[in-house]
């Protein structure tokens, strides 16, 4: 396992994008766990994020679940 930065919250651990506190994605650790070696998640391009055509805001990437690293 590898750690790397959580990149919904771009590693400070604070969901700012939604405002709660801490992140979700990384429990407040700014960081995840991930399978060694880190990949980013094609889906998303390892933002964590895709926007919402219906909305048009950010969720969280369904293939990562926001880390933007493919597990
Ligand atoms: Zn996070
Ligand atoms: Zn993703």
């Amino acid at each position: 396992m590898a750690m790397v930065k959580c990149a919904w919250c771009d590693g400070k651990g604070i969901d700012d994008f939604r405002l709660t506190s801490p992140c979700n994605v990384c429990d407040g650790d700014g960081y995840v766990n991930v399978p060694d070696p880190p990949t980013e998640c094609g889906r998303c391009s390892g933002t964590g994020k895709i926007r919402d055509s219906f909305n048009n805001e950010f969720v969280k990437c369904s293939g990562c679940r926001g880390s933007g690293w493919a597990r």
